[in-house]
C-alpha cells in the first residue's frame, strides 16, 4: 500500500485554521467582515473571556437560506466569486471560502440565519469539525454567528494565547478599525456584559475617529483628499508631535479593507520626513481607494497584505499628498506637556505616544543664566500698523500683553497675525522668548537657523544652483591617507554640493570652497563629518540620504550657535527667513525649534483653570 493518503476534509480544515484563525480576535475580524460583506448596517459583537469563551456576531444583512447553510461550514465553499477571473477583481472584503470551515474544525459553531424574504430561519451547528443538519429556526432578519471554545480541541493552539486583557484588546482593536473604515454602518462592542465601544451608522470618518481615540487628537487632525489616474486617498494625518514608537495608530484601508503594508509605512515615514525623529511612527487614518483590479489581494490568508501592481507612481502621489497635509498640521511643541509632572507625563505617553524633548548640549548653557532684553527698535520705518502690533516694541520693559486690535484677538489663528514682532528676549543667549497673541513661545537660535541653513542649501542642490564661497586661503586639515583618499574619490560629487577640496601633500586636504549659504564656515569640522559619513561603507555622496546628512552636519557646524549674542534685527530677520520654510517648528533632526506656551497652558500652570 502507498504512503500517500488524502487528509480528512477535518484534518485539512484545521490546517487552514492555522493561518486564519489565530486568536479570538481573527474570528472576529472574519465574522464583522462576513457582515460587511453581507451588507450590513449594524453590527453587534458580543465577546466572553476576551473572546475565547464566546464571539457572537449579530448582523441585519441579507441572510442566508437552509441551502447556505448546508455549505457554510464546507472548505471553499464561497457566494464571492465562481472562477478564476474573479480574483483579479475582488471588491469583497472575503472571498477564500475557509473562515467559516477553519473555525467550524477547531470550536463550537452555530448559525442562525434569515434572509429577508424569508417567513422563518435556518440554523446549523458545527463542532470540531462535525457538521450537523441544517434544522428550522425562528429569529430575526440577517446571520448570527456563534463561536465558543475557540481551540477546545487544539490545545497546542489554546496555549499560545495570550492573557484575557490582551485577547480582548486586539478583538476591539480589530472591531474598531473596521468601523473606522466603513461609514453607514453602527457597531456596538460587548465584553462579559458591558458596552466596550460603539458607533452609530451615520457617524462620518472624523466622527468616528473621535470616538475611537479622542477629541485630542481628532480635532488636531488635518485633512488629506487627493486623487489622480483612478486613485483616491482620503483621510487625516496628526501633527507630529502624537508620533508613537509604533504604527498602531497608522490606519491604512484599501476599499474598505484595513491593511497593514511595509510600503506604506514608508509612505508615511517620507510624508512626514525631516518632522519626526527616526525611530518615531506619525499618527494617520487614511483610506485608498483603487480599481480592484489594480491590486493583489490574495497574498496571504488572513488577507492584511496586498500587492499593487504598479506601486511606483502610487507611492510618489500619496507622498507628495500626504505632506502637503503634514504641513499644514500644527507643528508647534506645546509648552503645556514640559510642564507636566512625570506622571502626568507618562499618562499621555501612553495615550498619545507623545515623548518630552530630549535635552540637547549646548555650548552656551553651561554658564549662569542671564536675561537680556534685546534694545527695542521700531518695527519698520515709520512703524508698523497698529493692527499688527502686539508687542510694545519702543518701551524699555518687554510686554507681552496683548493690545487691542483684530489681529490681536484670542482667537486669532496663530499664522494670520504678525509673526516676527518683537520685543525679544533673549535668553543665555541660546534662547529667544517672544510674545504671541495668545502667550509666548521660546525659540532655540541654533535650532531655528540649522533648519533654515539645511533648507535653503537643500534647495539650491536641488535646483542645481549651489553658490560657492572660494576661500581666500585654503584651509588644510590633516587626516589619515585613507581618508584623504576617500574624500578626493568623491571629489566631484562634493563638488556638486559647493565643497570643493584638494589634496595637499600626504594625509592633508585642502578645502578651497565651501557653499556661500554657510554663514559661519568651518572647514575642519565639515571634512571630519565627511569622512564620517562617507566612511561607512557603500556610502555614495550622490545618494539623496548621504547628500541630505552632509548638508545637515554642514549647516550644523555653521548655524548661529547657542551663545551668539543676537540683536533685535538678526532675531526678526531669522524669524521672518524661517517663517518661509515649509515648517520652521523642528529642526533637521526634527528637534523642536520653539516651543509654544498658550495662555491656557499658563493657567493650568498657575492653577487658575
Ligand atoms: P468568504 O467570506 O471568504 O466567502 P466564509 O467562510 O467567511 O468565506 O463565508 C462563507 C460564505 O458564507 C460566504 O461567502 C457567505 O456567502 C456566507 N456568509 C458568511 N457569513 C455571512 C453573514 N453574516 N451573512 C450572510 N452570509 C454569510
Ligand atoms: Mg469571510
Amino acid at each position: 500500500m502507498g504512503r500517500i493518503a488524502l487528509l480528512p476534509e477535518v484534518v485539512r480544515n484545521q490546517i487552514a485554521a492555522g493561518e486564519v484563525i489565530e486568536r479570538p480576535a481573527s474570528v472576529v475580524k472574519e465574522l464583522t467582515e462576513n457582515a460587511l460583506d453581507a451588507g450590513a448596517t449594524q453590527i453587534r459583537v458580543d465577546l466572553e473571556q476576551g473572546g475565547v469563551g464566546l464571539v457572537r456576531v449579530v448582523d441585519d444583512g441579507v441572510g442566508m437560506d437552509a441551502s447556505d447553510l448546508a455549505l457554510a461550514f464546507e472548505g471553499h465553499a464561497t457566494s464571492k466569486l465562481s472562477e478564476s477571473s474573479d480574483l483579479e477583481h475582488i471588491s469583497s472584503l472575503g472571498f477564500r471560502g475557509e473562515a467559516l470551515a477553519s473555525m467550524g474544525s477547531v470550536a463550537r459553531c452555530r448559525i442562525l440565519s434569515r434572509p429577508a424574504d424569508a417567513m422563518v430561519g435556518a440554523s446549523i451547528v458545527a463542532e470540531g469539525g462535525r457538521v450537523q443538519e441544517v434544522v428550522e429556526a425562528g429569529g430575526p432578519r440577517g446571520t448570527t454567528l456563534e463561536i465558543r471554545d475557540l481551540f477546545y480541541n487544539v490545545p497546542a493552539r489554546r496555549q499560545f494565547l495570550k492573557r484575557t486583557s490582551t485577547e480582548l484588546a486586539r478583538c476591539v482593536d480589530v472591531v474598531q478599525r473596521l468601523a473606522l473604515a466603513h461609514d453607514g454602518v453602527g457597531f456596538i462592542m460587548t465584553s462579559d456584559g458591558k458596552r466596550v465601544f460603539d458607533v452609530e451608522p451615520d457617524m462620518d470618518f472624523l466622527g468616528r475617529i473621535r470616538r475611537t481615540f479622542g477629541a485630542e487628537l481628532a480635532d488636531e487632525l488635518v485633512p488629506v483628499s487627493e486623487s489622480s489616474n483612478g486613485m483616491q486617498i482620503d483621510g487625516f494625518v496628526a501633527p507630529p508631535r502624537f508620533a508613537r514608537r509604533d504604527t498602531s495608530r497608522q490606519m491604512w484601508f484599501l476599499n474598505g479593507r484595513m491593511l497593514r503594508d511595509k510600503l506604506l509605512i514608508r509612505v508615511l515615514k517620507d510624508a512626514y520626513h525631516g518632522f519626526l525623529e527616526p525611530f518615531k511612527q506619525p499618527v494617520a487614518f487614511l483610506r485608498l481607494s483603487l480599481d480592484p483590479a489594480r491590486v493583489d489581494v490574495n497574498v496571504h490568508p488572513a488577507k492584511a497584505e496586498v500587492r499593487f501592481r504598479d506601486s511606483r507612481p502610487m507611492f510618489g502621489f500619496l507622498v507628495k499628498a500626504l505632506r502637503a497635509a503634514v504641513t499644514q498640521t500644527d507643528m508647534a511643541t506645546p509648552g503645556e506637556s514640559l510642564m507636566d509632572t512625570r506622571v502626568r507625563r507618562e499618562q499621555r505617553e501612553s495615550q498619545t505616544g507623545y515623548l518630552p524633548l530630549p535635552s540637547r548640549p549646548s555650548s552656551g548653557g553651561q554658564g549662569p543664566m542671564v536675561v537680556r532684553e534685546v534694545s527695542g527698535r521700531p518695527l519698520h520705518e515709520g512703524g508698523p500698523p497698529p493692527a499688527r502690533e502686539f508687542g510694545a516694541p519702543d518701551s524699555t520693559v518687554a510686554s507681552f500683553e496683548p493690545k487691542p486690535g483684530p489681529a490681536a484677538d484670542a482667537g486669532e489663528d496663530w499664522q494670520t497675525v504678525d509673526r516676527f514682532a518683537g520685543p525679544f528676549i533673549q535668553v543665555n543667549r541660546t534662547y529667544i522668548v517672544r510674545g504671541l497673541p495668545d502667550g509666548f513661545e521660546i525659540i532655540d537660535q541654533h535650532a531655528l537657523h540649522e533648519r533654515l541653513t539645511y533648507e535653503l542649501m537643500r534647495k539650491d542642490v536641488r535646483e542645481n544652483s549651489v553658490a560657492v564661497q572660494r576661500l581666500l586661503i585654503p584651509e588644510t586639515v590633516d587626516c589619515s591617507r585613507a581618508h584623504v583618499g576617500l574624500l578626493l574619490g568623491h571629489k566631484d560629487a562634493l563638488e556638486r554640493i559647493g565643497i570643493i577640496i584638494e589634496a595637499f601633500g600626504e594625509g592633508t586636504l585642502a578645502v578651497h570652497g565651501l557653499p556661500s549659504r554657510l554663514k559661519n564656515p568651518d572647514a575642519e569640522g565639515v571634512v571630519r563629518d565627511l569622512i564620517e559619513i562617507l566612511g561607512h561603507d557603500g556610502k555614495l555622496p550622490d545618494a539623496e540620504d548621504v547628500i541630505e546628512e552632509v548638508l545637515h552636519s554642514a549647516a550644523c557646524r555653521s548655524s548661529i550657535m547657542a551663545g551668539d549674542e543676537l540683536r533685535e534685527n538678526d532675531i526678526r530677520s531669522l524669524l521672518e527667513r524661517a517663517g518661509e520654510l515649509e515648517s520652521d517648528q523642528t529642526c533637521p533632526h526634527s528637534r523642536p525649534t520653539r516651543v509654544r506656551f498658550t495662555l491656557a497652558d499658563l493657567e493650568k500652570a498657575f492653577h487658575r483653570s
